[in-house]
Formats: C-alpha cells, sequence, structure tokens
C-alpha cells in the first residue's frame, strides 16, 4: 500500500452540475475529519495552471450544500490539455506540497485527471456532470435536478401546447448522450424522442407521426430534442411547413444546470465526496468513483474510460411504444 496522504487539494472541472457543492463539502470535511490538510483549487485546471488556490476550513464549504453551481468555480483548459501543461500543473502540486486531488467533473475532465496521475499525482475523480454519460457508474452527480427542472419546463411548455394546439420542439442538454431528453421525454409522455445515440434524421417520420395523431384528434405534439441533434428551430420551420400545425422551438440551454441540488444529488455526492477522500487517505491513486450495481465502488480511471456506455434498448423501445398510444387504439378497433 502506498503512503496515503497528507494534504490534499480539491477542485471542479468542465460543466458545472448541481450537487458539486455537496461533494466538495464532503471532501472537505471528511479529509479534514482524518487530519488531513486541504487545499480548495479555484476555476478547475485553468485555476491549478495560475496557483488560484486557498487553504479551506471547515467553515470553507459552510452554507454550500443547498446551492446549485459551484462554490470553487469551474472553467475549461486548452493548456492543461497539453503534456506541457499536466507537467506544469504536477510541478505546481508538488511545490505546494499536494500529495493528491480530488477531482469533480465529466470524462474530459476524468481524462485530465488521468494525465496528471502519469505525472505522478494520485488523483481520485467524482462523476459530476448532468449528461448521466461516464460509464463505470449508473449516476453522476447533477443529472437528477438536471432532468427534475428540465421536466418541470416541459410540462409548462405542454399545457400551453395544448391550449393552442400547437406542437413544440424541446432542446434538452447532452452534446454526445441522449440521457437527459429520454428521462424527460419519457416522464413528460412527449410524442418523440430525438437522441444522438439513435436518431436517424428522418424528419418525414415526424412529420407523418404528426399527421396520423392530428387525424386522431390528438391536440399538441411534444417533440424533445437532443442538443446533440439540435437545429430545433429550423426543424420547427420545416415541421410547420410539411404539416400545418403551428410549430415553435424552445432551447431549454443553461437553465438545465442552475437551481438547487435535489436530494438525491446531495446524498450521492456526500457519499461520494466522503469515499474520494478515504481513497486518498489510504494511498489509492489514478482512481474514480462509481455508483453500479447497487453500490458505490472505485475504478481504475483508465479502465473507467474505455468502458462503454450505451442506452439500453428496452428503454428505447419502452418509451417509442408509450408515444405511440394513440395510434394503438385505432390499431385494436
Ligand atoms: P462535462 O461532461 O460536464 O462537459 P467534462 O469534464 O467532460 O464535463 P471537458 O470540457 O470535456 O468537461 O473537460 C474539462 C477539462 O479537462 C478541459 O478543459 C481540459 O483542461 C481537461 N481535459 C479534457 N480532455 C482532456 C484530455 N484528453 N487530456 C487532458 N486534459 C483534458
Amino acid at each position: 500500500m502506498p503512503k496515503g496522504c497528507k494534504k490534499i487539494a480539491v477542485l471542479t472541472s468542465g460543466g458545472d452540475a448541481p450537487g458539486m457543492n455537496a461533494a466538495i463539502r464532503a471532501v472537505v470535511r471528511r479529509a479534514l475529519g482524518k487530519g488531513l490538510k486541504v487545499v480548495g483549487i479555484e476555476k478547475g485546471y485553468k485555476g491549478l495552471l495560475a496557483e488560484e488556490m486557498f487553504d479551506m476550513n471547515a467553515r470553507s464549504v459552510a452554507d454550500a450544500i443547498q446551492k446549485g453551481g459551484t462554490i470553487l468555480g469551474t472553467a475549461r483548459s486548452s493548456e492543461f490539455a497539453t503534456d506541457e501543461g499536466k507537467k506544469k500543473a504536477a510541478d505546481i502540486l508538488r511545490k505546494r506540497g499536494i500529495e493528491g486531488v480530488a477531482i469533480i467533473g465529466g470524462d474530459g475532465s476524468y481524462r485530465g485527471a488521468l494525465g496528471l496521475s502519469r505525472e505522478g499525482i494520485p488523483v481520485v475523480c467524482i462523476p459530476g456532470t448532468i449528461d448521466l454519460d461516464i460509464a463505470c457508474t449508473d449516476y453522476t452527480i447533477g443529472f437528477d435536478t438536471a432532468v427534475n427542472t428540465a421536466m418541470e419546463a416541459i410540462d409548462k411548455v405542454r399545457d400551453t401546447s395544448s391550449s393552442h394546439e400547437r406542437c413544440s420542439i424541446i432542446e434538452v442538454m447532452g452534446r454526445n448522450a441522449g440521457y437527459i431528453a429520454l428521462w424527460c421525454g419519457v416522464a413528460t409522455g412527449a410524442e418523440d424522442i430525438l437522441l444522438p445515440e439513435k436518431y436517424d434524421f428522418n424528419e418525414q417520420n415526424i412529420i407523418n407521426h404528426i399527421i396520423e395523431s392530428r387525424k386522431l384528434g390528438k391536440t399538441h405534439h411534444l417533440i424533445i430534442n437532443a442538443e446533440g441533434i439540435g437545429h430545433s428551430t429550423s426543424m420547427s420551420r420545416r415541421i410547420e411547413a410539411a404539416t400545418g400545425m403551428e410549430t415553435r422551438a424552445t432551447i431549454l440551454g443553461y437553465m438545465q444546470r442552475g437551481g438547487s441540488p435535489s436530494c438525491k444529488d446531495r446524498f450521492y455526492a456526500a457519499i461520494m465526496g466522503a469515499y474520494a477522500a478515504d481513497l486518498l487517505e489510504e494511498g489509492n491513486c489514478n482512481r474514480c468513483i462509481g455508483y453500479l450495481g447497487g453500490e458505490f465502488r472505485d475504478f481504475d480511471i483508465e479502465e473507467a474510460l474505455n468502458m462503454k456506455k450505451e442506452i439500453p434498448e428496452y428503454y428505447y423501445d419502452v418509451s417509442k411504444a408509450l408515444s405511440r398510444s394513440i395510434a394503438n387504439d385505432r390499431v385494436a378497433k
């Protein structure tokens, strides 16, 4: 067993996610409770390279658990992604006596962490991203709050769409992953759900679905479109022209990242943050934390990055089956 860390740092990186503060708080308080010193690094890897950091105590994370965003700030850094950047970062950490880093972020941040560990710095990653797109975990901090925020907004758009007999295209976040779109689409009873992993870019299928549903008396048509597919506004123009149904696009955007984290996000963040501090205190390096198969576990970062995650075919099949129920009525007659 390698020597455990006596002084660690914590940072948040990539896109912010509700619940990151609960994770920071857990890392800090668990580590302090074990007698470790803790440094907070501001603005992710960018702040690390700029040496924007400060000593943290238990009060540093007071009044943070209920807040969205991240009290440490976050950023993207192209300099850190270079070999020289990671070497410089490792030298800064060594110079300051920091023996390990807890990194809260998405898969891009994990790749950065892997590079840092190859420069000899022990790292432990915590999955903090609203996208749910990290393969070694069934859960990422921020997803639960983000889908609930989006679902509430979509419900509101649905009300007005029904009243005006409109088609609404609602674009939700998810550049490469359709988890937010799938969950929100199923939860709001959307008629079509467009996922980057599945969409065939055949708009005619959507148009036919709208025309068919209109004939059967449906007053609205809700399409959930993932950010990775995009083009919601131009899509709405084409759909309106082809169907004659008034069609509007709503892009939910950054509102999905904000807001007070849900209980689930806070709880998982608390356990994962404490787990990260434990791993660093025990001298583990190059690990990432996941919640898989009903338990919290840790994985080698490289192994985790090589794991594949796909939308379960059954979920997709169910989402399509439920959205076509009106057509089924006609078949049954
Ligand atoms: P989200 O999923 O919410 O977007 P993320 O962690 O995936 O979060 P990225 O912007 O991809 O966000 O990554 C955050 C930072 O991690 C980058 O700005 C960069 O400094 C570093 N990083 C990303 N990819 C790599 C890489 N391949 N090698 C080294 N560092 C990387």
